[in-house]
This record gives C-alpha cells, sequence and structure tokens, in this order.
C-alpha cells in the first residue's frame, strides 16, 4: 500500500503542527513589536510532525511505501493522511478535497487532536479520521484491525519499545532548526517518553498524550542519537517529550550513557522547574544540555491552581532558573495571559516576574482552551467566537470576567515589547543572539558534521541514503 504523509505547507501563514500537543501553532503577535518576535519565530523554529516519521519508519518495515509531502503537488497514493490543526483546518479540508477529485480511489483523511474532537469540520470531505496517537492506528492497520475507514481511534501506544526508530529519509532534514535555543544544524527532533502525569486543565497535550507517562530505555534513545548522527549528520536535537525530567531517573540515565559514549551533541529539552535539581542540571549540561524550556505560566500559584498546576515558591524558582542561567543555559519561559482568574493588575505581575527572571526568550500566550481539555469544558460557555481559526493562542477567544478580552489583548501585547526593550535583557542577549542569527543563516550543509556521516541527506526530495 503505498501512503502520503502530508503536512501541509500554506503560503501565507506557518501552521506548526507539530507544536500545542498538535493543534498547530499560528504565531502572531499583537502590536508592532510582538508582530516582529513572533514573524522572526516562525521563521527560526521549523520541525517537522515526529509522528510522521515514526508512521514511515512502521509502513517501511512492512514493505509498504510512505512519502512525506510538505508543499509538494502530490503523487498518485492508496490511503492519503493529512495532519489537521486548529486554525488552518479550513486549508486542509480544501486540500482534502482537491485530492479526492484528483485521485478517486484513494482514501483521504486526518490526523490530529482538533480533528479528533471536532470532526464535523472534517467529515464531509474524509474518508476517515484518526484519533489518539497516529503511531497505535498504524499498529493496528499493520495487524488488519481496519482499513482506514470513519473514525479510528487506537488509544496511546503503550509500549513505545514497540516504535522502530524514525525514519527521516525524503523529510527535509537541512530545513529544520530551532534557534535560537539550538544553534548547530543539522538539528532534529527526539523522543524519549509520551504522556504526563501532572495533567493540567488547559494541557493540548493530554488530548492525544494522555496522562500515561511511558518512557523508552535509555540506551535505545542513545543508540538513536548515534543512527541520527551517522546517517543525517545530526549536530543538535530537541527532546519532543513535554516533561523530559518527569522522572528524573530516566533523564539521568540517557545524559549519563551520552557521556559514556563520548557523544559530542548540543540538544534541548521542556520541563517543569519542580523537576529539575542541581545535580540533575549539572549531568545533562555535561551531556551537552544548552537550552530549556520552561513552562511557568503565572506569578501567581493561585491562579495556576485554578487550572490544576502548582508552581515551587518563587524563591525556588528563581534558584533553578538562577543556576541554568549560571551554567550557561539558553532558557526560554513560558507564559499564560488571561488565565481564569486573571486581572489586569495580575497579568501586568506575570509580565514583571518574566522581566525580573531575564531569562533569554519569554512566549506569552494568551489563554485558550483547547477542544478535549477540562479547560474547554469549563470555558465553552465564555467563548467570544467559535471560528476556530481565530484560536492562535495570540488573541482572546473567551472572557474570562475578571479581565476584559481587550485587556488581556492589551497585556498581551505589552508583555513582548516590555519584556525584550529592556536594558537588561538588551545587555545580556542582543549582541549574542544577533551574531547567532547571522550564522544561523549559513544553510545546514555548509555546518561542519558532527561525525563522518555515512548516508548523509543530499537531495532533500527523498533521496537514499545507506545505513551502516
Ligand atoms: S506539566 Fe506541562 S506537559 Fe504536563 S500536563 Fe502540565 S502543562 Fe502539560
Amino acid at each position: 500500500v503505498k501512503f502520503a504523509l502530508v503536512d501541509l505547507q500554506l503560503p501565507d501563514r506557518k501552521a506548526n503542527r507539530e507544536h500545542t500537543g498538535g493543534f498547530g501553532s499560528f504565531m502572531q503577535a499583537d502590536g508592532v513589536f510582538g508582530g516582529i518576535i513572533s514573524r522572526l519565530k516562525s521563521s527560526l523554529i521549523n520541525l517537522p510532525v515526529l509522528s510522521f516519521a515514526y508512521t514511515a519508519a512502521m509502513l517501511r518495515e512492512r514493505g509498504h511505501e510512505s512519502c512525506v509531502y510538505r508543499n509538494a503537488p502530490l503523487a498518485d497514493a492508496d490511503i492519503i493522511i493529512i495532519a489537521s490543526s486548529m486554525h488552518s483546518h479550513a486549508h486542509e479540508v480544501a486540500f482534502a478535497r482537491d485530492q479526492k477529485q484528483l485521485f478517486p480511489k484513494a482514501r483521504v483523511g486526518f490526523y490530529g487532536p482538533f480533528a479528533q474532537t471536532k470532526p464535523e469540520f472534517f467529515e464531509q470531505d474524509a474518508d476517515f479520521i484518526i484519533g489518539g496517537e497516529l503511531e497505535s492506528a498504524i499498529e493496528a492497520f499493520l495487524a488488519g484491525e481496519h482499513e482506514f475507514s470513519g473514525t479510528i481511534d487506537f488509544g496511546t501506544v503503550r509500549n513505545l519499545a514497540r516504535l522502530p526508530m524514525p525514519d527521516w529519509e525524503g523529510f527535509p532534514v537541512a530545513e529544520f532548526s530551532y534557534f535560537p535555543m539550538l544553534h548547530r544544524r543539522p538539528f532534529l527532533p527526539m523522543q524519549s517518553t509520551r504522556g504526563c502525569s501532572f495533567n493540567c486543565d488547559f494541557c493540548p497535550y493530554m488530548v492525544s498524550q494522555t496522562k500515561l507517562f511511558r518512557r523508552r530505555d535509555p540506551i535505545d534513545v542513545v543508540d538513536e542519537m548515534e543512527r541520527n548522527v551517522r546517517l543525517y549528520g545530526m549536530r543538535s536535537f530537541l527532546f519532543r517529550d513535554i516533561c523530559f525530567t518527569l522522572n528524573k531517573k530516566h533523564s539521568a540515565a540517557i545524559a549519563s550513557e551520552m557521556l559514556h559514549r563520548g557523544l559530542d551533541l548540543e540538544w534541548g529539552c521542556e520541563t517543569r522547574l519542580d523537576c529539575l535539581t542541581p545535580e540533575l542540571i549539572d549531568l545533562m549540561v555535561k551531556a551537552g544540555l544548552r537550552g530549556i524550556n520552561l513552562g511557568i505560566e503565572s506569578v501567581s500559584n493561585d491562579i495556576l491552581n485554578g487550572v490544576g498546576k502548582k508552581n515551587p515558591e518563587i524563591e525556588h524558582q528563581e534558584a533553578i532558573i538562577g543556576i541554568l542561567k549560571q551554567r550557561g543555559i539558553r532558557v526560554n519561559a513560558f507564559y499564560m495571559l488571561g488565565l481564569p482568574g486573571d486581572t489586569a493588575e495580575s497579568m501586568q505581575r506575570t509580565i514583571d516576574y518574566a522581566c525580573r527572571l531575564n531569562t533569554q526568550g519569554a512566549q506569552f500566550c494568551v489563554t485558550t482552551p483547547f477542544p478535549g481539555t477540562p479547560l474547554y469544558e469549563t470555558q465553552k460557555d465564555q467563548l467570544i467566537t467559535t471560528d476556530f481559526r481565530e484560536f492562535t493562542e495570540y488573541r482572546p477567544v473567551v472572557d474570562i470576567g475578571t479581565a476584559t478580552p481587550k485587556e488581556v489583548s492589551l497585556a498581551h501585547a505589552r508583555a513582548y515589547r516590555q519584556f525584550y526593550l529592556r536594558w537588561d535583557w538588551i545587555r545580556r542577549y542582543a549582541l549574542s543572539t544577533t551574531l547567532r542569527l547571522i550564522a544561523n543563516a549559513v544553510p545546514a550543509s555548509c555546518q561542519p558534521p558532527a561525525a563522518p556521516p555515512v548516508g548523509r541527506v543530499e537531495n532533500l526530495s527523498g533521496s537514499r541514503h545507506a545505513e551502516s
């Protein structure tokens, strides 16, 4: 069977379908300065849909063909799986309609949490909709349990050891980047765990990955790193685990194994402040950790408690961030404005706190309820729009009552200005970021490889490369 895996690239907007738990993100901050920052981020961060690389490997192992499409015209295929997103769903549906006309015999359908939770936007133009984790649906197909028709939902992959290593053949590897956190390229995403037992009410990742925490054998994870270096010349990677240090022994075992094998790789991860200790930070830094995404969300634990999250005390937060900065780690902190209970005053306190922490990066999102989350259930009667193209996390879509949508909008635009146009930030980060920006413009193929690659991707449209 021939499969087409589609991560549609649109000329006027970047859907980033790997972000935000598979709902996608569309960087579009308000205000002149916010607009510049979001446009920069949008062009410098380029992540592929990781599940497509797992799917390609699973299909190839069993003798099926698969091709990954981003913007090229589609060749003939029996099964066309389109990654869905929340704000670009209308484009994806129009694309599906065209494909059905061009290839009447093909089965065309969607995958992703938005198609899963809002099938009414897709089903008229779809032969199937896949919910849960894509790989569990592929496993079930390979076991003869379905034929890509109707609603397909086999939940999560319970045992990650059953998955083969992601197959990046045919992906435009040289285009992938995660700048400014990670500087070296070629860059690839990796994953060592799925799920998160913290299960916060607003977390979009819970819709498909759920609170069921699963992890791969650290040895297999480091084997994959070595393979990526050998095949694709990988020099940096980001763990796409939603909370990489949730199990500290697991992350320490990976770092120790990397050190044991002498790998020279730059890498980043995402986690929570209460899942880090000074010892773990030091070990990970020795193993090449250079950047970290941290979900801080709000300065107020009372407000966070209302959405099922609890941060450690402010002193502890500041101490951990101080250690990370001392060790030279590029810290990118996430904040949410317009949480239930937020007021104009509490949002300003969060912005002031972000300035005080003075991390290299700060991302301010407007709190957005994602379908399928408990927050969506609580807020669905407070929505000020049901046009999901507006659910970008950059515009208020809910009237939270304690602050008006206009106040949330103004706070959001002000946040970027106040954070980045500050002497402390400019002095500490602006020059180095600009120099790195220039260096980052050098194509990945011109950067020195981490090790002599055996079968490097040369032709981005799908060359074959040898694996020794
Ligand atoms: S801790 Fe982070 S990854 Fe885990 S559920 Fe909460 S927001 Fe999601």
